[in-house]
């Protein structure tokens, strides 16, 4: 454990690595205590001077080196150091030579969950960013990109199944009990796609034939008896790889493709090349065990990691400030994939709710960064929202702004210019310079610069001319490190609304370049007033100020035509209303506000889960940026008033619908998912409800759910109520499901996001409660922090107490997992004067108790940086 801050790295520092590495031959001898890797690296000197290689908790055998066509030698101790962070060669030869080495690692003991370990008596490895490193002495950087062999060896009954990247090779028995496998990857590639799972799986097995008719094997390996759960990731598999010929012309390239569900995983899923890994939360679903969230989730994690194996894979990022590059690409990529298996205005508010809560979070606090930052601390912290979520918006814009075909051409050419390269974001801008014709610089700047840029928006109405003068100015707050900040290009897409469903005019692209400017909008005179619709579908990843009444904001939401904006200014309207109810500047909710929710939510019959959205109520979090100091004990009582409210105007749409019975036979397509977020919505209203029927009406949904989805609805419900109730779902589900890991996670959760400091101590206790495993102490401690912030936030500071010394003690076992938690207190300096001081002196106990690398680069961070 160190507790000083990590060296800065920074952009400006880049020089490319002074070796090529051809091919890369490593030869595992697989064991859970001990795994024994020889490693044999051709290399081509591009200069001279010393060889660097990373290398972390490995234990060195030997090392040796060879020049061509000559057998190797032991290289001299004095000609090479090995410290804590590698191996350098003082004078390697200036002509080709073979490096070969040999360490020996303990993956038993790896509870960092990075470079090769063990999870459920099975080896798996995660390489990015900087994980390879503690695998075998090598340079571990992107830019390094080479050809990839692989042998394993290892006791058959332990591990019959052993997979690698690319295509598999030879294999056979051994003597022993042992056997062995090969596999050569054709496609050279970064070390951070390395990949290795050595176990017994059982595999669920398909094919596909991709559009110039080749032939691809695909596997998903699962625990034993899971095979059947692994079906829906299948069949999103096979629609994500058609998707891709489809939408972009991107064919797969190996005659294998195999994932691997792993239960204890820092991220989401891994995109190594012909072998993904996944956190088996991504992976397994059935209608019994999954909720929709859950299927909708595997289907955009599974489209993600396929889409990588062209963005990322085949053209991967120079360095890891590119990082964006990969990401945002990509989940610009998948958002669109479930657009078009969905409902696109749909996933458009689901991606924007998931943006502002936190990106536009992140970028309003200490730990706010460019999309492409120029320095960072610890890299494993660099995988945030703004690097993905808002890295994705500013692809959405680029497309926007050149259009669809252009969009495509560009990305056509960045595939044939760049395949096989590690390369910048300059590059790829490049390309759509070439078939634009327009010069991007200015755009490019939306990467440098951190901040939610804020548009203010007023209007005036000049009825003799029938001309709407529109005055558009941005303006961005500082943020730690950049005081200063310059206008950015801003598409916002606009229309003039005539009042009755339609337009007055088509609705247009303006781009905002000054951070002034004024637009003179005109109507044939005698029009009435023209309503103005602007940012739609949300054209940029910004705020918008508009200085209109509660009465304009009604009447624009009557008037909208954009399903996106409809929504959002519902939702200003129900933030500012949350927020008058919390600050005791009004009692009650406003009936008019409420009676337009519910007509909004009753003429959108047709969509039921855009009708879902609209009875969304933001969550408290989403509300701090709104009004600060924030106090979120305030803004949780208030949110609940509003809820009532609206649950008492929609009582009998609510009955209704939770009268009928769900959808059945089940299926996790979009059509029923839509059904079921409805009388999802309507089970959250009813928890609202003050009658006392409420509960044994829950507990009746409860109790008859048909699948997942309802039950988890209906158990999240009770916990709202008072009674007997709630404790007998919370004992009945426990008994029901304690054997099944993923679903414990959700009772863990679905408690911890809705109790007290005192209920978190219990789970905290909780006999099932494992520090070694992400999901679980993420469902815990995560979903408590992060989803709970009025008991997180209490002004007492019981909050933060209930959690500290676990925080302290994920952090030791799990330096990524520890700094990711930390984040919880990214917004502290928002919050009211007592939370604020409790949270101050909780991350100072945490930084003086001593931290990793990784949580002492958020928690400095996070106690340094007031903008
Ligand atoms: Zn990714």
């Amino acid at each position: 454990m160190r507790t000083e801050t990590p060296v800065a790295v920074k952009l400006k520092d880049y020089t490319p690595y002074p070796f090529e590495i051809t091919v890369v031959t490593l030869d595992f001898d697989l064991g859970a205590q001990k795994t024994v890797v020889k490693a044999a690296l051709s290399i081509t000197p591009r200069g001279q001077g010393a060889m660097r290689l990373d290398g972390e908790a490995l234990h060195l055998n030997y090392v040796a080196v060879g020049l061509a066509g000559e057998p190797s030698k032991p290289v001299d101790p004095a000609d090479f150091t090995v410290d804590a962070r590698g191996l350098t060669l003082h004078a390697p030869p200036q002509q080709p030579f073979v490096l070969e080495t040999e360490v020996e690692i303990s993956p038993e003991a790896n509870t960092a969950l990075s470079g090769l370990y063990l999870s459920g008596g099975r080896l798996c490895t995660q390489c990015e960013a900087e994980g390879f490193r503690r695998i075998t002495f090598y340079p571990d950087r992107p830019d390094v990109m080479s050809s990839f062999r692989v042998r394993m060896v290892g006791p058959k009954d332990e591990f019959p199944i052993l997979l690698s990247n690319g295509t598999p090779g030879a294999s056979g028995d051994l003597a022993n009990g042992r056997h062995y496998a090969e596999w050569i990857d054709p496609h050279k590639k970064p070390a951070y796609l390395f990949a290795l799972c050595a176990g017994d799986y059982d595999v669920l097995r398909d094919t596909f034939t991709t559009m110039s008719g080749k032939h691809v094997d695909l596997g998903i390996h699962v625990d034993k008896g899971d095979a059947p759960r692994a079906a829906w990731a299948m069949d999103a598999l096979k629609r994500s790889m058609r998707w891709d010929e489809e939408a972009y012309g991107r064919e797969y390239d190996l005659g294998v493709f195999n994932i691997v569900a792993v239960r204890d995983f820092n991220f989401g899923a891994m995109e190594n090349k012909g072998l993904n890994i996944f956190n088996s939360a991504y992976v397994l679903a059935d209608e019994s065990t999954a909720t929709d969230f859950d299927f909708e989730a595997i289907e955009s994690i599974v489209a993600h990691e396929y889409f990588h194996n062209w963005t990322g894979n085949r053209i991967t990022c120079r360095d890891w400030f590119q990082l964006c590059l990969k990401e945002g690409l990509t989940v610009f990529r998948d958002q669109n994939f479930s657009a078009d298996m969905r409902s696109r205005p749909v996933q458009r508010i689901k991606d924007v709710i998931k943006l502002r809560a936190r990106q536009f979070a992140e970028d309003a606090g200490p730990l706010a960064h460019a999309v492409r930052p120029d320095t960072y601390g610890a890299i494993d912290n660099l995988y945030t929202a703004t690097v993905y979520e808002k890295g994705s918006e500013l692809i959405g814009m680029l497309r926007r702004m050149i259009g669809n075909d252009k969009y495509r051409e560009g990305m056509d050419l960045y595939f044939a210019r760049h395949d096989g390269q590690a390369v910048t974001i300059e590059d790829y801008y490049a390309c759509f310079e070439v078939v634009s014709g327009r010069d991007l610089s200015d755009f490019r700047r939306w990467y440098a610069q951190a901040g939610t840029p804020e548009v203010r928006v007023t209007e005036a109405w000049d009825p003799a001319t029938g001309t709407l003068k529109v005055e558009l100015s941005q303006s961005v707050k500082p943020t730690p490190g950049q005081p200063v900040k310059h206008p950015l290009p801003i598409p916002l897409l606009c229309a003039l609304l005539d009042g009755k469903g339609g337009h007055t005019a088509e609705p247009f692209l303006h781009v905002l370049e000054k951070s002034n400017e004024t637009l003179e909008l005109k109507v044939p005179p005698g029009s009435p007033r023209p309503s103005l619709s602007v940012g739609r579908d949300f054209s940029a990843p910004i705020r918008i100020d508009r200085n209109l009444t509660r009465e304009d904001r009604l009447a624009l939401v009557k008037a909208e035509t954009d399903p996106f904006n409809k929504w959002d200014g519902l939702q200003t309207l129900i933030k500012d209303e949350i927020i008058a109810l919390s600050d005791g500047s009004q009692t009650n909710p406003d009936h008019e506000l409420v009676a337009a929710i519910a007509s909004a939510v009753r003429g959108a019959k047709d969509d039921p889960a855009y009708a879902a959205l609209l009875t969304r109520l933001p969550e408290v979090g989403e509300l701090f940026l709104d009004r600060q100091p924030a106090d979120p004990v305030a803004l949780a009582a208030a949110q609940k008033k509003l809820k009532t409210a609206l649950y008492h105007q929609l009582a009998n749409e609510v009955s209704e619908t939770l009268k009928a019975a769900p959808p059945a036979p089940y299926h996790p397509g979009a059509e029923q998912a839509s059904i079921r977020a409805m009388r999802t919505a309507f089970i959250g209203l009813l928890s609202a409800s003050d009658s006392r029927d409420a509960a044994p009406a829950l507990y009746g949904l409860y109790e008859r759910a048909p699948n997942m989805t309802e039950r988890l609805s209906t158990l999240r419900a009770l916990m709202f109520t008072k009674g007997g109730a709630k404790s007998e779902a919370i004992s009945h589900f426990e008994a029901l499901w304690k054997n099944n890991p993923l679903v414990m996670d959700k009772w863990f959760s679905v408690q911890a996001s809705t109790g007290t400091a005192e209920d978190v101590k219990r789970l905290i206790a909780h006999p099932a409660f494992d520090l070694k495993n992400p999901n679980r102490v993420r469902s815990v401690i995560g979903a408590f922090a992060m989803q709970n912030l009025a008991a997180f936030h209490a002004p007492d500071g019981s909050g933060y107490r209930a959690v500290e010394a676990t925080i302290l003690a994920a952090d030791k076992v799990n330096p990524a997992l520890g700094a990711r938690l930390i984040t919880a207190f990214e917004q502290w300096r928002l919050l009211e004067p007592k939370a604020r001081a409790e949270a101050e002196a909780c991350l100072k106990r945490l930084v003086e108790a001593g931290l990793s690398e990784n949580a002492m680069d958020i928690a400095g961070r996070a106690l340094a940086g007031g903008a």
